[in-house]
């Protein structure tokens, strides 16, 4: 499984291996280049990939 913070779907969603998403065209191989952790700011915290992903979309909602 992979997992990608869909824009369509607004959520961070599991994909299985080797497909893309349904929702939008995200694929696996280029979503497994943002390994590691991201430093979310204002929150302070470490996050993955997706759940920054996600936290920054509803940051700049919040902001607009
Ligand atoms: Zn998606």
């Amino acid at each position: 499984m992979w997992r990608h913070f869909c824009t369509v779907e607004k959520t961070v969603l599991s994909n299985k291996e080797g497909q893309s998403c349904n929702w939008c065209d995200a694929e696996e191989k280029t979503e497994a280049c943002y390994q590691g952790l991201y430093w979310a700011y204002p929150l302070r915290k470490y996050m993955r990939w997706p759940e920054y992903m996600e936290y920054h979309y509803w940051e700049s909602k919040n902001n607009s």
